[in-house]
This record gives structure tokens, sequence and C-alpha cells, in this order.
């Protein structure tokens, strides 16, 4: 473990952990004044607001376990295994290692100087990060470490929670066949926090029936949700008119956004709505 100093504005200690063992200790010693910290991207848009920086920030960009990536088997089924280190930018850039659609939500954050440094595990620890919605439309799992042991969480039983895990690695199912789609509303172009984040995924079999379908849903400061009913009404259907109504409708009473200064509850769901019957429209035929 490095000692690397105190800043001298606000004299914090950055701590260096190469375990997570390590990481985890620290911040049981320092609690409540001490936070982990990966790129850093969001934590200083919180200090810019005024919000205290924690005296003791617990650095883990040693930590081996967070990096790189790989093909995992996991119960038969292959995964795409990605450290919750990577970068947001690396994950845009490398379009043969990642499903399409995690480089499509990582194209979507930010500005290249963002990405460079923003994690996918801070993207994820956050809560509200936009790679959220496209991992809950491909099912991932996390695997965190709680203190105790690792073990493997799926993503949308993690944001039920309030978990506050290691973030180690995130695995996403290595299926090529699904149809995605994912978009994202903003105020501008440049970085503000998304109004609005759509992501979903489903097979269409032989019969033109939808199977496997995923809906997930989540925006500035939205909390991410899956949308389940809809997903069931759309699941083992046959798109006629009058069933997309009919999902359109579910859409709107099943989805819960917040309302913001710039964008009410009804907007949002009106745009979530329209997107996701458009999108799955488009896509299904
Ligand atoms: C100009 C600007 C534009 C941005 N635009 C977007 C955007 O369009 N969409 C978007 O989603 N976000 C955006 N962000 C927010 C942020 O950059 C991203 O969410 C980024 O992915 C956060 O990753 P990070 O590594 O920098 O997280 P950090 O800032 O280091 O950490 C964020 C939180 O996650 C925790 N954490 C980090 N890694 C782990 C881990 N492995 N395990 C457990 N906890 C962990 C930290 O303790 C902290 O609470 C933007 C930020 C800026 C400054």
């Amino acid at each position: 473990m490095i000692r690397q100093g105190t800043t001298s504005l606000i004299d914090t200690c950055v701590w260096m952990p190469t375990s997570l063992e390590e990481a985890w200790d620290l911040k049981k010693k320092y609690g409540e004044n001490a936070a982990f910290i990966a790129g850093g991207t969001l934590m200083q848009t919180h200090w810019a607001k005024g919000l205290n920086c924690p005296s003791h920030l617990i650095s883990l960009d040693h930590m081996n376990e967070m990096k790189g990536w790989g093909e995992e088997l996991v119960n038969g089924q292959t995964y795409t295994r990605l450290g919750a280190g990577i970068t947001l930018d690396f994950c845009r850039q490398n379009k043969n290692l990642f499903h399409p659609l995690l480089v499509e939500a990582a194209k979507n954050i930010a500005a290249p100087a963002v990405r460079n440094r923003g994690t996918i595990g801070g993207n994820i620890a956050n809560g509200f990060g936009d790679m959220i919605p496209a991992l809950l439309a491909m099912d991932a799992f996390l695997t965190l470490y709680d203190g105790n042991s690792t073990h493997s969480l799926p993503l949308s039983d993690y944001i039920k929670t309030n978990n506050q895990s290691l973030i180690i690695s995130v695995l996403v199912p290595e299926d090529q066949t699904k149809r995605f789609f994912y978009k994202k509303l903003c105020h501008r172009e440049a970085f503000t926090p998304s109004v609005i984040t759509v992501a979903g995924s489903f097979n269409l079999n032989e019969k033109r029936k939808l199977t496997a379908v995923r809906l997930a849903l989540s925006g500035g400061s939205t909390h991410p949700q899956r949308l389940y009913e809809s997903e069931q009404l759309l699941e083992g259907s046959t798109l006629t008119n009058n069933h997309l109504q009919k999902v359109y409708q579910v859409i709107n009473e099943e989805f819960i956004p917040s309302t913001d200064p710039f964008s009410t509850a009804t907007y949002k769901r009106l745009v979530a709505s329209n997107w996701v019957v458009s999108e799955i429209a488009r896509l299904a035929t």
C-alpha cells in the first residue's frame, strides 16, 4: 500500500491499495470519511458543485482484478468479462471485442476527455450511469467483493438495493443474435445528465414472435428500471398495431421517471413509450 500524501488544497489522502482486501479494509477503517475512486470523473463533478471531498480517497487504479477483459464460461454459457476498470473509451473503440450494444452505449457517454478516464465500474456504481440500461438489456452479471467473498449478482438485482460492494467485473452474455436498440435524450450534445436513456433487446423467431424481450430505462435523476410487465406483454407476441398500442399504454403506466427542473415525468413517459414502441416496430419488420 502506498500512501500518496495529502493534496495541498483539501488535505485529502489518496491511498493506492493493490488488493481487494486492502481496499476494503481501508474503507472499513475510515468509514464515512473515505470513498473508492476509479476515474474520478463523476466524483469531481460533486466537488465542483461544492460537496466535500472525502478526507481519504481509495484509488482502484492498482487493482489487477478490475483490469482487462476475456471470455468466461459460466454454466455452459459464454460471457465476455469486462474488468470494472475498463474505460468507456476503450469499450467504445473496440467493436471487435465487445457487444455492439455496449459500444453504442459507450459512444453516447460524455466527451472524449471524460471517456478516457471514466470507467465502467464507476458508471454502474454511481447508480445512474448510461451504461446501466444497455447492460440490463443484455442480462449482465456483476462480480462483487463484499469484504468476505467474491460473488456474482445479476445487475437487475444489484440496482434494486443500495449495494456498497466493490464491483470487480461485468459479465455480458455473448449473444450476437439479439436485435437491440439504445437511445439517449439530452438537453444538448455535450454533457448534461441524460433526460432519458432507453435500451432494449429481443429475438425474433421463425414465426416472427418476439422472445427474450428486455426493456430497460434510466436517465439523469431517474433510477434504472427494467420494465418487466411490458416485457411480458411482448414476450411470445407477433406485432400488430393493436398490440403495439397496448404495449405503449403499459410502458406509460409502468415506467416511473422523476420530474426534474427541465422535464416532467409525464414528458419522460411519453418519450420512453414512443421510443420503445417505434424501435421494436422498426427492428421487428
Ligand atoms: C463532463 C462530464 C460528462 C459526463 N457525461 C456522462 C454521460 O453522458 N453519461 C453518464 O452515464 N455519465 C456521465 N458522466 C459521469 C461519469 O463520467 C461517468 O458515469 C463515469 O463512467 C464514471 O466513472 P468513473 O470511473 O470516473 O467513476 P468515479 O467518479 O471514480 O466514481 C463514481 C462512483 O462510483 C464508485 N466506484 C467507482 N468504481 C467502483 C468500483 N469498481 N466498485 C465500487 N464502486 C466504485 C465511486 O466510489 C463513486 O461513488 C459525465 C461526467 C462528466 C464530468
